[in-house]
């Protein structure tokens, strides 16, 4: 089934909503790709499914009074995975969902089109028609922030996979007898440069070797838990060794599973984005040499190493894209 937008021609605009775990942004964005009005919300998600599905509506009819023109329809970024087919949230571990009833519930309570996906990939979508891989048919999104994802658009469509859930790049391994992951893998991407896992080994190393772990553990008071992926790269930043480390490590796994994807795909172009390349943009370099001595040459030539364009706009603007660009659900 095609869904169709309900509205046509010039001045056209979608809802994109980031539905995040804890922080949902609301948008209105324009066909060009521009955020016109945006609310921030908390997400609530201990509040139960329902609560947020009307917290969300409230949201989007708020936005539409807001404005003259109808929207062409709501295109929403969720935390997890989306079932193409039924539009029902399969798996949110952050908002606690499970096979959820979701675009359906939306379509009836707003009486519009509504297309679903997993956030990153709205944000691929985002970076890949309005952001740094404008023009580009064939490129990686890698974003690194708590965990991380990706999405892969090649030939000029962005791949989904046969059961809807490509561009789990985070887990992808790198390390054969590395950390334990999230998702049951060892060794995975995500389980030595995610967001979650620097904190981690920090902690690890801080409390091993209080001497060189000395300003991160100052900068948290002594208080272990308080170290997060923001504090070790802070201390990076004012040279401590073992933040430096760390992120020798970090780049060093980065630089690896870029080279596997970009042997695997051939992209024109790898784009990073996410909240710890935003913290650290020297590790884009750190990568990028990574990513030179491992690759084959063949596909190296042709590659661009870019920054993300769009902040934490990618996912609200590329679920827009969704309802504005594509007959696409997933
Ligand atoms: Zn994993």
């Amino acid at each position: 089934m095609k869904r169709r937008s309900a509205l046509g021609g010039k001045g056209r605009w979608a809802v994109g909503i980031d539905l995040g775990g804890t922080k949902t942004i609301v948008a209105q964005v324009s066909d060009g790709g521009k955020v016109l009005r945006k609310r921030l919300l908390p997400t609530n998600a201990s509040a139960g499914p329902d609560r947020v599905k009307k917290t969300l509506v409230a949201a989007v009819k708020g936005l539409m009074e807001e404005t003259d023109s109808p929207a062409a329809g709501v295109g929403v970024g969720v935390a997890g995975q989306v079932d193409a087919e039924s539009g029902r949230v399969k798996f949110a571990p952050n908002l606690g969902w499970r096979e959820e009833p979701f675009r359906e519930d939306l379509e009836k309570a707003l009486g519009l089109p509504v297309w679903a996906t997993n956030d990153v990939r709205a944000a691929t979508w985002g970076e890949w028609l309005y952001g740094a891989g404008r023009g580009c048919n064939d490129l990686i999104c890698l974003f690194v922030g708590t965990g991380i994802g990706g999405g892969v658009v090649s030939g000029g469509r962005v791949l989904t996979g046969c059961s809807n859930t490509a561009g789990e790049l985070g887990h992808i391994t790198v390390d054969l007898n590395g950390p334990s992951c999230r998702c049951g893998n060892r060794g995975c991407l995500e389980a030595l440069a995610g967001g979650w896992a620097i904190a981690q080994q920090a902690r690890e190393w801080a409390t091993s070797d209080p001497e060189a772990g000395g300003l991160v553990l100052k900068m948290v008071e002594g208080q272990t838990e308080r170290i997060t992926a923001k504090v070790v790269a802070d201390a990076a930043k004012a040279g401590d060794p073992l933040a430096l480390s760390l992120f020798e490590r970090v780049a060093g796994a980065l630089g690896a599973g870029a080279a596997s994807l970009v042997n695997a795909f051939n992209p024109g172009r790898l784009i990073f984005g996410g909240g710890i390349f935003e913290g650290c943009p020297w590790l884009v370099k750190k990568v990028a040499e990574g990513l030179e001595d491992r690759a084959l040459p063949p596909a190296l030539a042709p590659l661009r190493v870019l920054r993300a364009r769009l902040g934490n706009h990618a996912a609200v603007v590329g679920s827009a894209a969704l309802v504005l660009h594509s007959s696409e659900k997933g």
